[in-house]
């Protein structure tokens, strides 16, 4: 009785063919934490060498989801194919390289370092290939910019040399600066400017694997660790904590010639021909008027590549890959829905959101007919559910809020959405919104398992099998509530005023 109530609430919500009723709860139990974890697993494998959008891993990986769309009945978005191709270049990173150092303390001494991976150091990702060597020189973060008379080459000769570059940009003065600073705060830019000035090589200061830098022939760099970056100052009786807090504080250069000795060798491959796609499948609606509008969840499929050795990249992103999937195929079993559901699976995201920017430019459903784009993004590791920005949409939230109060149990949390970040997007979701997409999101909370962003050891040994299982069926759920709800609201509530007291 009291689970017929339950039900019964939940679809006050979405008034459905009461046949349908017990088909949901019976494709509902068909998703279980086996199914999501076998597709995050496989996608993980070497076969799909970390999904590097523009290689033919990310392309297989691409038509492993497209082949299961298929097998589901579920239609191809784009004219008759799952696929929408883009030239890419991408970067075969053969082996770890090396990097080594000498460091030249004060008294004129040396000490030869050999630094490993992962620990110390990652080869870059789209580095030229080959041995260099070299004197180092510290230059904060690398800009050069006309417009705010800042520099931080000014009166350094880097020529030949190996630059060492910080994260980030100088502080806005004010905040119309922001999208100033950090179009130069990009790595590619920072990159460029580093070639500008002669150097030959960079040391990116922050250990992360980082697919979206511009390849550069004459250019060989790796990321390093911020232990080594502080070794290199220590060395010469300088504190690299200190020298970023001038750097912040001032607002202004302060770049050093550490005078050591670096060597970088990379083993890199180009392809200047790559390709890749964003692919899209549909459940399309039935509602002679409905069907035109469309709920959209999306993952990006890719992944960092090979770093001379596997990121299988299974939390980022195979976890809201095979999240999605499970969903889907269970959708797949149910009446079509009145309006139409399509699930997004994004190329090149980790090159800068390509695959979300050239949808938004030309999307496959007019920014007027799609009611949300949700987007999810490492979903596979916590115990807690998140919705971002429910509070903004509470008539979407509402069918995700009831399907996880009556059939998941999680802690639920939403928020507002956050429509005054600064600098440039760092999600798919954040970069349709900028362009005027409704984006949402959904996150774990409460970590269960430890975090390992852009690493070789993001493995499917991270992932939490039942927060995936409850994840996809929460989105099955909710999806399937919301594409068939008579109206749905979309007036957007905006944050209150922090009241001032
Ligand atoms: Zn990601």
């Amino acid at each position: 009785m009291r689970t017929y109530l339950l039900i019964a609430s939940w679809f006050c919500l979405a008034p459905l063919f009461s046949q349908s009723q017990e088909e949901i709860l019976k494709y509902f139990h068909t998703i279980t934490a086996e199914e999501v974890f076998d597709y995050a697993q496989t996608l993980s494998e070497p076969q799909f060498e970390g999904r590097l959008a523009g290689s033919p891993g990310y392309t297989k990986a691409a038509e492993y989801v497209a082949a299961h769309l298929k097998e589901w009945g579920i239609q191809p978005g784009f004219n008759g194919s799952y696929f929408k191709h883009y030239p890419l270049d991408y970067t075969n990173v053969k082996s770890l390289g090396s990097f080594s150092a000498q460091l030249i303390d004060r008294k004129g001494n040396t000490i030869n370092k050999t630094y490993q991976f992962p620990a110390h150091y990652y080869p870059g990702s789209n580095s030229g290939t080959g041995e260099i060597s070299g004197e180092l020189v510290y230059v904060g973060y690398g800009i050069t910019a006309p417009i705010y008379q800042y520099d931080d080459y000014k009166g350094l000769d880097v020529k030949n040399k190996i630059v060492m570059v910080e994260t980030g940009h100088p502080k806005p003065t004010n905040a119309s600066e922001w999208d100033d600073w950090a179009a130069y705060a990009g790595s590619s830019e920072k990159m460029s400017n580093a070639l500008q000035h002669g150097a030959k090589g960079v040391l990116f200061i922050s250990k992360i694997a980082s697919p979206g830098i511009q390849y550069h022939k004459n250019i060989v760099y790796c990321h390093i660790d911020a232990s080594v970056a502080e070794e290199f100052f220590f060395a010469r009786n300088l504190n690299l904590d200190e020298i970023r807090k001038t750097l912040k504080q001032k607002n202004k250069p302060h770049s050093i010639e550490l005078k050591h000795k670096v060597t970088i060798s990379a083993d890199t491959e180009y392809h200047p021909n790559g390709s890749y796609a964003n692919l899209i499948g549909i459940i399309p609606g039935t509602d002679p008027l409905l069907k035109e509008e469309v709920i959209m969840v999306g993952a990006h499929l890719d992944g960092q590549g090979k770093l001379g050795e596997l990121f299988p990249g299974a939390l980022d992103n195979a976890s809201g890959v095979a999240d999605i999937m499970a969903a889907a195929r269970a959708l797949s079993n149910l009446p079509a829905p009145k309006r139409t559901i399509a699930f997004f699976f994004i190329g090149a995201e980790e090159k800068g959101l390509l695959g979300a920017l050239e949808y938004a430019k030309a999307p496959l459903f007019s920014k007027d007919k799609t009611i949300c784009y949700i987007n999810l993004d490492m979903v596979g590791n916590g115990s807690g559910l998140y919705f971002g920005g429910g509070h903004s949409f509470p008539d979407i939230y509402k069918h995700f809020e009831a399907s996880n109060e009556h059939f998941i149990h999680r802690p639920l949390k939403t928020n507002y959405l956050n429509r005054s970040y600064k600098g440039r997007p760092r999600t798919d979701g954040m970069a349709l919104s900028k362009h005027g997409f409704r984006a949402l999101s959904v996150h774990c909370t409460d970590r269960v398992k430890k975090l390992y962003y852009h690493h070789p050891a993001d493995t499917p040994e991270t992932l939490v099998p039942e927060i995936m299982e409850d994840v996809s069926k929460w989105i099955y759920l909710s999806l399937y509530s919301l594409a068939n709800a008579n109206s749905i609201d979309l007036n957007e509530e905006v944050k209150p005023e922090k009241s001032q007291n």
